[in-house]
């Protein structure tokens, strides 16, 4: 007897639109790709994340909190909102904190979209930027980049005139790394509607601003009598990503105030709060970080463009790399040998992986690996 399978009470306690959400792609599991391999160990190229380290006043300020985790956060988080406004010249009140900047994009859909309206954002691009919008019901019109990575100021203008209500644009661009330069980004700002909020995600912007052509989308926005917020986070460059500390700087604190009453009210913990205030005071290691950093992605650059293969001109810390072959392959391969990169599944870039950098010996065992995989394939 064929049985007709009814749904469950749970699943039609579900909302529609939550049903039908992509799942947010964290990466394949470190522990598994070891056990499935018997590699030594792992190398884990997949999130971005900085491999070298953050600063050692993080790891003193939170050992000086960790006798009062008794209490509750402070819910305002005032002393980092204020040591990131001191920094940009921007008052306290324009300043909100996430639990990562994820928490922000979150926040701004609870509070901004209403079912049926429209998002802009770019593709490839950061899968938030959709996910987010479609759980509050919302339509999402991805606009292309161009064959070679870059911003189509066309498709922008086109898209931009459709009112939509949020945009979001992330520079440098996450998968590709690529970033706009100031006079795209003035493109965008003269064709984003008055009434649309328009947010910029600059997740990577410390390792873009070495580049005298990178908008810092603060100084960019900040004369500009129109929603927006700037993103920001303290889990690329500062090396922060497992305390999950984002902020925000908006054009009014308005806009922070209708994200105070959707956010969780202790949304930040004491320890992260801590730790970004003590990442934030060092900017020599910042500058470390990022000076490593740009020379490591220029050399592996080079080196896999010197193979032949297509790599995208990365202002981040990863690089969106043409495999030339089904990358779900190449990245099982790399599994094989406890090596973990994405492979991008939005349509168009199913050849592509983005790997992030590691330290300069990961790196060569990876870039070793994948030539190894990509000639293979040739013979
Ligand atoms: C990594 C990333 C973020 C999220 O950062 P968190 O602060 O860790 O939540 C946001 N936007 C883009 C484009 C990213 O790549």
């Amino acid at each position: 007897m064929t049985h007709v399978r009814e749904p469950s009470a749970t699943e039609s306690l579900v909302r529609r639109e939550v049903a039908g959400l992509p799942a947010y792609d964290p990466g394949a599991d470190p522990d598994e790709v070891a056990r499935a391999s018997g590699a030594t160990r792992v190398i884990k190229l997949s999130n971005n994340e900085n491999p070298f380290g953050a600063s050692p006043a993080v790891a003193a300020a939170v050992h000086r909190r960790l006798a009062a985790t008794t209490r509750y956060p402070d819910p305002t988080a005032k002393r980092l909102a204020e040591a990131i406004g001191r920094t940009l010249a921007v008052p306290a009140g324009r300043i909100v904190i996430g639990n990562g900047s994820e928490n922000i994009l979150e926040m701004l859909c609870q509070a901004v979209l209403d079912p049926g309206d429209l998002v802009v954002t770019q593709a490839p691009g950061f899968s938030l930027h959709e996910i987010f919008p479609r759980m509050m019901g919302a339509r999402v019109e991805k606009v292309p980049v161009t064959g070679e990575f870059g911003f189509d100021a066309t498709a922008w203008r086109h898209a931009l005139a459709a009112a939509p209500k949020l945009v979001f644009l992330a520079n440098p661009c996450n998968p590709t790394g690529v970033m706009l330069t100031g006079a795209e980004l003035d493109h965008i700002v003269a064709a984003t509607p008055q009434s649309a909020l328009l947010v910029l995600d600059e997740a990577y912007c410390e390792f873009a601003r070495p580049n005298p052509a990178y908008p810092d989308g603060v100084e960019v926005l900040r004369d500009h009598n129109r929603p927006w917020i700037v993103l920001r986070t303290f889990s690329k460059a500062y090396g922060l990503a497992g305390f999950r500390v984002g902020y925000g700087i908006a054009s009014h604190s308005t806009l922070v105030q209708a994200l105070d009453r959707v956010r969780t009210p202790y949304n930040v913990n004491q320890l992260a709060q801590d730790a970004a205030v003590a990442a934030l005071g060092d900017r020599a290691h910042l500058a470390e970080t990022v000076r490593r950093t740009g020379v490591e992605i220029a050399r592996l650059a080079a080196r896999l463009r010197g193979a032949g293969l297509r790599v995208a001109p990365s202002a981040a810390n990863f690089l969106f790399i043409d495999t030339g072959g089904d990358a779900d392959d190449v990245v099982r391969q790399l599994h094989r040998s406890g090596i973990i990169v994405k492979a991008w599944r939005e349509p168009g870039y199913q050849k592509f992986i983005r790997a992030s950098l590691s330290t300069p010996e990961e790196n060569d065992l990876f870039v070793h690996r994948l030539l190894e995989i990509c000639r293979r394939r040739e013979r």
